[in-house]
């Protein structure tokens, strides 16, 4: 996809054009863990950084504060994304996707995050709904669901939480009742990334009605967004992160086909759960670049303010913020990495994409805040880009599992090693 779509994309980026990777992630990461510890990009690597950051310079930078104010879904940056090969960046190859590895796809994130982490969760938020279907589908699911996102920039959504169930999936009431050769869901999904703009949907749902079965009581299904008895919500107006779509999505009768059905009934929370693992180290490496940005702007600031006939940084209060947010951003973005990596070699990640979730939104929050203090007065105003920010990395600490909820897996995996 990459050759084709670069020749559309030549007069928006003028650096070296994205190739189709040719590569497979799989023996690209073997070739590295072969040398041992490794902090180098490959050249591929390298080349989607320097693209990716291209693109965030001309096309996300400029339309951030607008997309801030008016809340408007960036629809135009979406499409030129999808056609750099920026989104659904965990299609395989068989599929149509770029065959990129998922430490690829972190440096996409985190270039983007950068320039407005709006625009970075509606990407990524297709991932999020492509992940269930890539560890729980079938081929022809895969075939189907995630050709459609080849064909055409659209979007899709995963829908867990309800009004009565964030935290406690198990707590899920929204139900699948099965009828002949069919299920009829009913219910309420709500916070829901991408919800009003998405084509289809990955819904989880109850099939057995006993609530003292939860989790296993829990199935996958995709839905098509157009199918009766879908309603789309008003989208909601957050605290930040306001290019990107957040709505409710209610269930009302929906007749859903058998072969819909992800893995097979009951597996439905173990999908949810693992398609976690593949998308919380990208979620940690999107709040590392809100880090580097908050870090970027006050270190700007603090060589051009004076304020005591000498700059900012001079003053040694100011300057240990700014280290302090550097080892938190380098620290964080190390994490967030090995999280990736650590499924690129095949291997199971949940522990470290929950360190890296949990700390890099809380090092995101800090270097924000802190960025502000630098900025002073200005900090606090709507025309210096640093308040924004602000805003903005607070939902790193809630959305895909809360800052403690987080801790709580990272506890329970500490306990499992212990006992392995
Ligand atoms: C902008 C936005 C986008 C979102 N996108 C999606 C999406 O695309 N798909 C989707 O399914 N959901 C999405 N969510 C929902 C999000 O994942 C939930 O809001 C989150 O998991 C928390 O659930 P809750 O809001 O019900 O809070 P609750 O579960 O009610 O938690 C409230 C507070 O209690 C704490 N708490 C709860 N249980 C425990 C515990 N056992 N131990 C310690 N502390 C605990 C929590 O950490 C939190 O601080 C989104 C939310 C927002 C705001």
């Amino acid at each position: 996809m990459f050759h084709h779509v670069a020749r559309r994309c030549s007069s928006l980026i003028t650096t070296p054009l994205l190739r189709r990777l040719t590569t497979p992630a799989a023996s690209a990461a073997a070739d590295i863990a072969a040398n041992g510890l490794n902090f180098e990009l490959t050249d591929e690597q390298k080349e989607i950084q320097k693209t990716a950051r291209q693109f965030t310079h001309d096309v996300v930078i400029p339309a951030a504060p607008e997309l801030d104010k008016t809340g408007k879904y960036p629809y135009d940056i979406f499409k030129q994304a999808w056609e750099l090969g920026f989104l659904n960046t965990c299609i395989p190859v068989e599929y149509g996707g770029t065959g990129m590895s998922g430490m690829d796809g972190m440096l996409i994130v985190e270039a983007i995050a950068y320039g407005c982490s709006g625009i970075s969760t509606a990407i990524l938020s297709n991932d999020l709904a492509l992940t269930p279907v890539l560890v729980g589908g079938n081929h022809e699911q895969k075939k189907k669901y995630f050709g459609k996102m080849v064909e055409a920039p659209i979007q899709a959504a995963y829908c867990v939480t309800e009004p009565g169930a964030g935290s406690d999936v198990a707590n899920i009431r929204t139900s699948a009742v099965k009828k002949g050769n069919d299920w009829v869901i009913n219910g309420q999904k709500m916070w829901i990334t991408n919800g009003g703009v998405a084509d289809w949907y990955f819904v989880l749902a109850r099939t057995d009605p006993d609530i003292k079965k939860g989790f296993k009581g829990l199935t996958g299904f995709i839905v098509d967004a157009d199918t009766p008895g879908v309603t789309k919500g008003r989208k909601e107006w957050n605290m930040g992160q306001r290019a990107s779509n957040t709505a409710g999505v209610t269930f009302e009768d929906v007749v859903v086909p058998n072969e819909n059905l992800l893995g097979a009934p009951g597996e439905g929370f173990k999908i949810a759960m693992k398609a976690f693992d593949h998308t919380r180290p990208p979620v940690a490496i999107g709040a590392v670049g809100v880090a580097q940005r908050a870090m970027q702007e006050a270190l700007n600031y603090s060589l051009e303010r004076k304020t005591f006939g000498v700059p900012l940084i001079q003053h040694q209060a100011v300057a240990f913020m700014l280290a302090d947010m550097a080892i938190g951003i380098e620290t964080a973005r190390l994490v967030s990495y090995r999280g990736a990596w650590e499924l690129d070699q095949g291997r199971r990640n949940t522990y470290y994409a929950s360190i890296a979730k949990c700390y890099a939104s809380e090092v995101a929050n800090k270097c924000a805040t802190d960025a502000v203090q630098i900025f002073g007065g200005n900090g606090y105003n709507s025309e210096y880009p640093v308040e924004k920010l602000m805003r903005d990395a607070k939902i790193y600490q809630i959305y895909e599992g809360t800052s403690q909820i987080q801790k709580v897996v990272i506890a329970r995996e500490m306990v499992e090693r212990l006992q392995s």
